[in-house]
């Protein structure tokens, strides 16, 4: 008999919420993570958004996960003590040409069964009176949450399923032998191994290499992440008051645009901006000569921000599938039994909004292993 029936590979949020959602029924279940803790990787650098469910392809992965993961989120902040504010947020059109981008997006939200309220100038800045608009999209239910409470959360319900997270655990392959999967893992140099008849790829940035380690072609399936950084500027605390909700540009290529957002200790910050690196480097430095640049940015939407009112401040490294100038790319999660791989399922590209759509992955996770 293999040592556990369930191996999730990477605690971040998302590899958590699927523990902790299978080790109810299923508590022969481990998580394996490199690091020393869970959740140091991208699930800890990032907006905490828990987005509407706006902007993503109607009919996508994205879409859907993300409406039916904000709903649930909601409900277990509530039930659970999870830390959490309703914020609500603007899409603030800045010039006229840009009220004809946000006709487009509230029928794509519409699409997505999210309603937005498209607003006058008069209306926004009723709401907002210091920053630029020509008229905004409102959104009641965007929100932001502690997602270290949220992992804290995932983290003890597995545990009081009797699943167990096993930190400092590298796996560095896997080999498929009479139906279950034998890993070798690293623990800072000492090398053992694991077996489970069930393995759930939740790596994150690492998560095309895991795919990698069971022979999946990633160049020929297209599957090979780029690291996308996003970096954030925080704004002078005399200026933190400028704005009391999320406020997002027209949204631009790659990314949602710098926006405004508010952090647990009362600061705002703006971010994240769409930089693709070249390799694969956990390069969370944040370089100072983007000040201006990220001034100019922000200036877009916030006019009374000049370039010494901010300061680097954190950065979180996007997964994403997509290409530079390419058209976004959908979440791939897949049961790989049509690849001989039964029991072996790949999370890869779980870029924004991933967070947002935690519990419904797992969810759905479940339902493509189990029914
Ligand atoms: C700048 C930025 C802003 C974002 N803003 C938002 C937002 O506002 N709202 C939202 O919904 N989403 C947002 N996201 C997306 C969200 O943060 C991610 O979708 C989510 O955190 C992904 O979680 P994860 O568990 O898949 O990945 P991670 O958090 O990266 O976890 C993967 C884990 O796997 C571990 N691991 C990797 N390789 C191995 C291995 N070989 N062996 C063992 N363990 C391994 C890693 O150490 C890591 O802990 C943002 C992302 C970024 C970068």
């Amino acid at each position: 008999m293999a040592d556990f029936e369930i191996a999730v590979i990477g605690a971040g949020v998302v590899g958590l919420a699927i523990a902790a959602r299978l080790s109810e029924k299923h508590p022969r279940l481990v998580v394996l993570e490199k690091n020393e803790k869970y959740g140091m990787e991208t699930s800890s650098r990032n907006s905490e958004v828990i987005h509407a469910g706006i902007y993503y392809k109607p009919g996508s992965l994205k879409a859907s996960l993300c409406v039916e993961g904000r709903d649930e989120l909601y409900v277990l902040c509530k039930e659970h003590d999870i830390i959490y504010k309703p914020l609500t947020k603007l899409i603030t059109a800045t010039i006229p040409a840009e009220l004809e981008k946000l006709e487009s997006i509230q029928k794509n939200a519409a699409e997505n069964g999210v309603e937005l309220q498209l607003l006058d100038k008069a209306a926004t800045l009723r709401l907002e009176p210091n920053i630029k608009t020509v008229g905004a999209l409102f959104s009641p239910l965007t929100g932001i949450i502690s997602v270290h409470d949220l992992m804290d959360f995932f983290f003890q319900t597995i545990l009081s399923h009797r699943g167990l997270v096993q930190h400092r655990c590298q796996v560095m392959s896997i080999q498929q032998n009479n139906g279950e999967y034998e890993m070798t893992i690293d623990d800072v140099g000492t090398q053992s191994s694991v077996s489970s008849e069930i393995v759930i790829n939740a790596a994150g940035l690492s998560s095309d290499l895991i795919a990698q380690m069971v022979r999946i072609d990633i160049d020929k399936e297209d599957l090979r992440l780029n690291f996308v950084k996003g970096s954030y500027f925080a704004v002078t605390p005399s200026k933190a008051n400028l704005v009391s909700r999320l406020v997002y540009p027209v949204p631009v290529n790659e990314g949602l645009g710098v926006h405004a957002l508010m952090d647990w200790g009362g600061r705002l910050k703006f971010g994240p901006d769409v930089e693709y690196l070249e390799g694969r480097s956990l390069d969370y430095n944040v370089a100072e000569e983007k000040q201006h640049a990220f001034a100019e940015s922000i200036r877009r939407i916030l006019p009374a921000i000049n370039d010494e009112d901010i300061t680097p401040d954190m950065s979180g490294i996007r997964p994403k599938l997509q290409r530079k100038g390419q058209p976004p790319r959908d979440f791939v999660i897949v049961h790989e039994k049509d690849r001989g791989l039964s029991g072996f399922v790949n999370l890869i590209g779980i870029e924004s909004p991933g967070l947002t759509s935690s519990p419904a992955i797992a969810r759905y996770v479940e339902s493509v292993l189990f029914k």
